[in-house]
C-alpha cells in the first residue's frame, strides 16, 4: 500500500491543490523563525530541503522479549507501576509489561507531572534500545507516547531532522510536513528530461526522503545513494551549473581592450630564453594569446603542479599586454614570492625595455611614493606585489591585465578589487585576468567550482627533472637525516629545513623556529645555516633568500614561509620536521621547492610517533604519489571542497547535498542538462535557479 506511493502516477488531488502563492514562512512566531533562521532556513522551501539525518524504524513494534540487541525499536506495552527514586540519584523508573517479558524505563529529566501521566493500564509506544542491567531489562531515557489499542501504527521512516535549541523533532516535523502540502514541488525539469535521467520526480523524491515506506532500504537513505537522493543532488548541482553558466555569459557581455598579440617583443623574449617552451606550456600560451585578444574579459586559471613553469607563461602573456600599450599588475599571497616574481621579471623585461617595479608593503615611503607615481603615469608597465597592489592608493594609468599567482589564497573579495582597478572613469571595460594555481584543483571541482574560469593545465614538466624521492623516517632515526644533509652540503648541494607548525600561536611557531636554527647552527658548525621566519622584516628575508639562490647559505632553516614559489635549482634535499601536522596541500608545495634542477632531490618527511589515523593516512598518500592532481584528489576525499577551496572565506555557495567525490556522473548529467536547458528550455532553466537559490541568488553575482 504506502510502499507504492513513490512510484504511483500523478492524482487529481496533486494537480488540483493550489501551491500556495506565498512562499514566506508567515505566520510563525519570532522565536521559531529565529531558530529556523539558524538552521538555515528563510522560506517554506528552505523546509522542503531540509532533509533528514537519519531515521528511526517505528513501523514495526517488537514484543519485548523477542526484542533484537543493539538498535533502537519500538515496543508497545502497559505501565504496571511507576514512581520517583532519590537514589542513587533523581529518577523516574516506570515498568511496563506487554504479556511477553516486562521492561523499565528510566528517566533522569523529567516533569513530576509525567507520574501522573504514567498511571497503571495506560497503554505507551515506546522506542529506543533495550539493555540488560542488574535490573532487568531497561531502556534510558526513550522516546514514548501515550497511545489506545487501535492507535495507528506509523506507516513510514520517521525522520530526524538536523535541529537546534528550543526546536522539537515534532514541531520541525509538523512545519516540513506542512510545507510538503503547500510548496509548489511541480518539476522545473521538463518531462522529457526528467525521462531521460531515470530518477523521479522532484516532488516524488522529497517526500519520499522525508517520510520513507519502510520497504526503502535504510542504507540507502543513510548513504544517500537512493534515487530520490540523486534527484536531489543532481537538482543542487544543476542549479550550480546554471548560476555558472549565466555568469560565464555576463561577463561575456562585459567590454575589455582586445590586446591582439604583436609579436615583436616576444619574439624577441623567447629567442633569449635559454629552454624552449614544453609543449604543454605552448599549448596554455595558446590559449591565453586568443583570450586577451577578444574585446571582452578573459577570466582564466593557469593550473601546473609546482615547477611546471608557470612564471614565464605569465611573462609572456604580460608581454602581449605591454605590446598592446596597457599596463599589467602581477600580484602573489607572500612578499618573498612577490619579489621572486619581480626579480624574474625585472631580468627578463629589462632588457627588452620594458620598466617593471616593485610594489609591497614594506618599501620606504619615498620609494613607495616614487613607485605609485610610475604607475600612475604609466612609466611602470608592469607592477609587481603582494596584495598591497590593491590599496586604493595604486591607481594605473591603464591596467589591462592582472596575474594572480597562487589564486586560491586570496578571496574573493581581493580578486574583485583587482578587477575594479582596471575600470576607469571614462571606459566601461573592464581588465583580462589570468589567474595560476599549483594546488590543482581536481577535475571535478573546477567543473564546478570554477564553471565560470576557463581553465588551461600544463601537464608537464620542463624536461630533464628527476622525481623527488620521498622517505619517511621516524623522530627515533634522526641522527641518520643529519648525516644525509651533511653528505648533500659537503657534496655541493644545498638543503632546507622546515621547520615543525605550531598552529595555535605565533610566538611559539617562532621560538620554534629560532630554537631550530640555533640547534641546527650546532649540529653543523661546518655549514652556513641560514634562517627566514615569517616574522622577519621583508628586506631581512630578500637578503636571506638572496644568500641562498647564491649558495652563500647552504642550509636554510625556515617556517612553511617556503611553500609558494620559491625556486633554487641547487636545492636538492628537504626535511620536513613533524610532518605530521602538515596538510596535504603544504606538503606537496613544500616538497615541489626541491627537485628543480637536473640532480635527483628528496624529500625527507621526519615524524613522531604515535601517528593519529588521519596523519598516517596523509603521510601515506604523499609518499605514494608524486602528482600534484592526484594528491588534490585525496585532499578533496580527506577534506571535502569547503576547505580545499577555502570557499567558506571567499563566499562560494557550497554544495549541500552533492559529493564532488561520489557524485561526479552526477555532475556530468548536471552540465549537460544544465547546456539543453539554457538552450530549449530557458523558461525552465530560470525557474529552477529561482527555486534552489531564492535568496541565495544574488550571492552568485559576485
Ligand atoms: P611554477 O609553475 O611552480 O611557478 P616556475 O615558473 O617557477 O614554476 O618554473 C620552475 C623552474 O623551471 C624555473 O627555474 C623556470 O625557469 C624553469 N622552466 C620553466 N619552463 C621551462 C622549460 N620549458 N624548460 C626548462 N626549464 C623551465
Ligand atoms: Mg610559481
Amino acid at each position: 500500500m504506502v510502499s507504492s506511493r513513490p512510484q504511483r502516477p500523478l492524482r487529481r488531488a496533486d494537480v488540483s491543490s493550489p501551491p500556495s502563492a506565498d512562499p514566506s514562512l508567515s505566520g510563525l512566531s519570532k522565536s521559531t523563525l529565529a531558530r529556523l533562521a539558524k538552521l538555515g532556513i528563510g522560506s517554506r522551501f528552505d523546509l522542503v530541503l531540509h532533509l533528514p539525518l537519519r531515521y528511526d524504524d517505528e513501523t514495526r513494534i517488537y514484543p519485548i522479549a523477542e526484542v533484537p540487541p543493539g538498535r533502537d525499536v519500538a515496543v508497545e506495552a502497559s505501565v504496571v507501576e511507576a514512581h520517583v527514586k532519590y537514589r542513587p540519584r533523581r529518577q523516574l523508573v516506570c515498568h511496563v509489561s506487554d504479556g511477553t517479558s516486562v521492561l523499565s524505563l528510566r528517566f533522569f529529566n523529567f516533569y513530576t507531572s509525567q507520574l501522573k501521566q504514567l498511571a497503571p493500564g495506560t497503554r505507551l509506544r515506546v522506542f529506543g534500545e533495550i539493555r540488560h542491567g542488574f535490573f532487568g531489562a531497561e531502556m534510558v531515557h526513550p522516546r514514548y507516547r501515550v497511545v489506545r489499542e487501535d492507535t495507528p501504527v506509523a506507516q513510514s521512516l520517521t525522520p530526524i531532522y538536523p535541529t537546534t535549541a528550543g526546536l522539537t523533532q515534532d514541531a520541525l516535523r509538523r512545519l516540513i510536513g506542512h510545507a510538503l502540502k503547500t510548496c509548489d514541488l511541480d518539476d522545473t525539469l521538463p518531462e522529457a528530461t526528467v525521462a531521460a535521467l531515470a530518477l523521479p520526480r522532484f516532488r516524488e523524491a522529497a517526500r519520499l526522503l522525508h517520510n520513507p515506506p519502510p520497504a526503502v532500504p535504510q542504507a540507502e537513505l543513510q548513504q544517500r545513494r537512493h534515487p530520490a537522493w540523486r534527484r536531489i543532488k543532481f537538482d543542487e548541482l544543476l542549479a550550480q551549473q546554471l548560476s555558472m553558466r549565466l555568469h560565464h555569459r555576463r561577463r561575456r557581455s562585459a567590454g575589455a581592450p582586445a590586446l591582439h598579440p604583436a609579436d615583436k617583443l616576444t619574439r624577441a623574449f623567447v629567442s633569449r630564453l635559454p629552454f624552449v617552451l614544453t609543449r604543454a606550456q605552448s599549448r596554455a600560451l595558446a590559449d591565453i594569446r586568443n583570450d586577451l585578444g577578444q574585446p571582452y574579459p578573459m577570466q582564466r586559471l593557469l593550473q601546473g603542479d609546482v615547477g611546471s613553469g608557470k612564471t614565464v607563461v605569465a611573462a609572456l602573456a604580460a608581454l602581449q599586454c605591454v605590446e598592446n600599450g596597457y599596463q599589467v599588475a602581477v600580484m602573489a599571497p607572500t612578499e618573498i614570492l612577490a619579489e621572486q616574481h619581480y626579480r624574474k621579471f625585472a631580468a627578463w623585461l629589462d632588457d627588452l625595455g620594458v620598466p617593471v617595479t616593485w610594489l609591497a608593503g614594506s618599501l620606504r615611503q619615498k620609494e613607495r611614493r616614487a613607485a605609485l607615481a610610475r604607475v600612475e603615469r604609466g612609466a611602470a608597465m608592469v607592477a609587481i606585489g603582494t596584495h598591497a597592489l590593491l590599496q586604493d592608493e595604486v591607481r594605473f594609468h591603464s591596467l589591462g591585465l592582472a596575474v594572480i599567482d597562487e589564486q586560491h589564497r586570496f578571496g574573493v573579495h581581493q580578486r574583485l578589487a583587482l578587477r575594479m582597478k582596471g575600470t576607469q572613469e571614462n571606459r566601461r571595460e573592464q581588465l583580462h585576468q589570468l589567474m595560476m594555481s599549483a594546488t590543482p584543483i581536481p577535475r571535478t571541482l573546477a567543473m564546478s567550482y570554477y564553471a565560470d574560469l576557463d581553465v588551461s593545465v600544463i601537464d608537464e614538466l620542463p624536461p630533464g627533472r628527476t622525481p623527488v624521492a620521498t622517505r619517511l623516517i621516524g623522530e627515533a632515526r634522526r641522527d641518520e637525516v643529519i648525516r644525509r644533509v651533511r653528505d648533500a652540503c659537503v657534496a655541493g648541494s644545498q638543503a632546507y629545513w622546515v621547520c615543525p607548525l605550531i598552529e595555535e600561536s605565533e610566538a611559539l611557531q617562532l621560538k620554534t623556529a629560532l630554537d631550530t636554527y640555533e640547534r641546527l647552527a650546532l649540529t653543523f658548525p661546518e655549514l652556513k645555516v641560514g634562517l627566514v621566519h615569517g616574522r622577519m622584516k621583508g628586506e631581512e628575508k630578500t637578503r636571506v633568500m638572496q644568500a641562498f639562490a647564491d649558495g652563500a647559505i647552504q642550509l636554510l632553516v625556515a617556517t612553511t614561509v617556503i611553500e609558494v614559489g620559491v625556486d633554487v635549482p641547487n636545492a636538492t634535499l628537504m626535511v620536513i620536521e613533524h610532518a605530521e601536522r602538515m596538510g596535504l596541500a603544504q606538503l606537496h608545495q613544500l616538497r615541489g621547492r626541491v627537485g628543480r634542477g637536473a640532480a635527483a632531490s628528496t624529500c625527507i618527511l621526519l615524524y613522531a610517533n604515535p601517528l593519529s589515523d588521519g596523519a598516517r593516512e596523509r603521510l601515506k598518500i604523499i609518499y605514494e604519489n608524486q602528482d600534484g592532481f592526484e594528491v588534490a584528489r585525496h585532499d578533496l576525499r580527506l577534506r571535502g571542497p569547503g576547505e580545499l577551496l577555502g570557499a567558506r572565506q571567499s563566499g562560494m555557495p557550497l554544495l549541500r547535498f552533492a559529493d564532488l567525490a561520489s557524485d561526479a556522473d552526477l555532475l556530468d548529467a548536471a552540465r549537460g542538462t544544465a547546456e539543453s536547458l539554457l538552450r530549449d528550455a530557458p523558461a525552465a532553466a530560470r525557474a529552477h535557479l529561482a527555486r534552489w537559490l531564492g535568496a541565495r541568488a544574488e550571492l552568485l553575482k559576485a
